[in-house]
């Protein structure tokens, strides 16, 4: 799942198709043509990313900055590049991962009819 979720692979046929962009969902698969516009992870993904990113940044930034003392426009140069790189990256992961466990669950948008 989590390779799905790295590869971008569509969760019914796994063909690469899951992804248009670096973090953007296609409408549909290409292949099978499951509908991806119909899941809707929202803005769960970005608030776990941001959280998660930032608090591995900053042990890394500690630890790095323990280990070599070096000046602080070093820190600037690596952790800005760092914290964009790894949150998109992240943020891709954390919105497939979800896709596809809404997949495999059956989720879809609560249309009233599981509140009855
Ligand atoms: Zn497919």
């Amino acid at each position: 799942m989590l390779a799905a979720a790295v590869f971008g692979l569509c969760p019914e046929c796994g063909a690469k198709t899951l992804f248009s962009g670096v973090s953007r969902f296609s409408e549909k698969c290409d292949s099978c043509g499951l509908d991806y516009s119909s899941y809707n992870v929202g803005d769960g993904p970005a608030a776990f990313v941001t959280m998660g990113v930032g608090a591995l940044v900053i042990v890394l930034a500690i630890l790095f900055d323990i280990a070599a003392r070096p000046p602080f426009w070093v820190h600037v140069i690596i952790w800005i590049p760092v914290t964009v790189a790894v949150t998109i990256f992240s943020l891709r992961v954390a919105k497939g991962l979800l896709l596809i466990a809404e997949h495999r669950r059956g989720a879809g948008e609560a249309g009233g009819r599981d509140l009855k």
